[in-house]
């Protein structure tokens, strides 16, 4: 997105503002498909939480797109935007029977994650197919806290339980209708994550019923130049014909599906902050913007890198910097980053704000979450207003 056009909208809608380029998703989305095009049936189920403002739900839903949700209350927003519920799979960890039974009643693709719950759920409803999570346990995950298919991983059933997930098949009579995995962000590399696929098709095999094996996601878009990217061409080659050759021995055409969040959305969005002071210290520059880790989170949370800029002084001599929030405890954003020099009142542009980054935004030290802008067909478009004290208080009753 081009500078000008940044300043402009933090210019008109203030800071700090979200900003989404939906023609960036429609690439994205667009790159994908047409990796998988060899493939008959392939179903795309954009990971709602990464950034699940119903106005970008509406744009994936216009694409195609299918949703994949984590929570009831992601189903419902998806339901609002228009999307079939058939469109919609709902991939829950740790919740209860009841949210599970209340999704399936809506007519949404339900996925188990665990024994127990399947068990329970097979009893009661022999009659709803389920999809079932499988932890292949292949390690992929760049943080501890985003890998989700080692060992001792809370996600999915383990790999060695498939003879125990068949037994709860036939002494309930329920339907099998899909596998799926998430390996959990950051796949390293494409043979990891074909490795796993083989885990999958071999766990298919042990079911008769199956319309679609779900790969999930994790793939890897880069955040600052050299970063490796999943090659998601070199993918769609071999898995595309790995699949193909699946169905023939399955003996039916199978849905292959994926659930990409960050990989549809990370690139799209632009996270602007105006910089409030600087201060200069004996051993660095800090300069000190109006957000903090209530904005953004994921530098201090999973330590990851944003590029930084300086879209006020773009041609202005380069300095070292560390880019720190306004929260009272220590919340970097980033440190030693190369900038054009930033003087108060700047505005500073963080990239790959698209997911994980409003979606994980709170009111802590009861500041407002940021607006949201999305910017569609040559037009900005307010997608969510800056908050006001009226939604500090809400909810809140003074007893005494
Ligand atoms: C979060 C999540 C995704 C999306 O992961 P990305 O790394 O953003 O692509 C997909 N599937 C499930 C089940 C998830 O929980």
């Amino acid at each position: 997105m081009e500078n000008n056009l940044l300043l402009d909208l933090a210019k008109k809608h203030g800071s700090p503002l979200y900003v989404y380029d939906t023609e960036k998703i429609t690439s994205q989305y667009k790159r994908i498909t047409k990796a998988f095009s060899k493939v008959k049936n392939v179903k795309i189920n954009y990971a709602t939480k990464a950034l699940s403002n119903i106005n970008i739900l509406k744009v994936f839903n216009k694409l195609g797109s299918g949703l994949d949700t984590v929570s009831i209350q992601e189903v419902k927003l998806g339901l609002l935007a228009g999307f079939d519920p058939k469109d919609i799979i709902y991939t829950p960890n740790g919740v209860s029977l009841k949210e599970i039974e209340d999704v399936a009643k809506l007519g949404v693709q339900i996925n188990i994650d665990n024994l127990s719950i399947l068990e329970l759920f097979g009893q009661k409803h022999p009659n709803i197919p389920v999809c079932i999570r499988i932890n292949p346990h292949v390690m992929a995950g760049g943080n501890s806290k985003i890998s989700v298919g080692h060992i001792d991983s809370k996600f999915g059933i383990s790999i060695h339980q498939v003879p125990h997930i068949k037994r709860v098949v036939e002494n309930t009579g329920m339907n099998i209708n899909g596998i799926h995995m998430h390996t959990g962000s950051d796949i390293l590399d494409v043979d990891t994550f074909l490795m796993a696929t083989e885990i999958l098709f071999n766990t298919a095999k042990e079911f008769k019923n199956i319309e679609f094996i779900d790969f999930g996601s994790g793939f890897k878009v880069p955040y600052k130049e050299g970063d490796i990217a999943t090659n998601i061409e070199d993918l769609g080659k071999h898995l595309s014909k790995r699949f193909n050759d699946f169905c023939k021995e399955y003996g039916r055409d199978l849905t292959l599906m994926f659930e990409p969040g960050k990989f549809l959305v990370s690139q799209a969005g632009y996270f602007l902050a105006t910089v409030n002071v600087i201060k200069q210290t004996t051993s660095t520059v800090f300069a000190g913007i109006d957000s903090g880790l209530n904005h953004l989170i994921r530098p201090m949370f999973y330590n990851s890198y944003h590029f930084i800029e300086n879209l006020s002084n773009p041609k202005g001599r380069e300095r070292f910097y560390s880019i720190v929030g306004y929260i009272c405890e220590t919340d970097t954003f980033g440190t030693n980053r190369r900038i054009n020099e930033i003087r108060e009142d700047d505005i500073l542009c963080f990239h790959n704000a698209g997911a994980y980054c409003f979606s994980m935004a709170s009111n802590y030290n009861s500041r407002y979450r940021p607006a949201e802008v999305m910017v569609h067909e040559g037009k900005d478009y307010i997608i969510r207003k800056r908050e006001t004290f009226d939604d500090i208080m809400r909810n809140q009753e003074i007893v005494i």
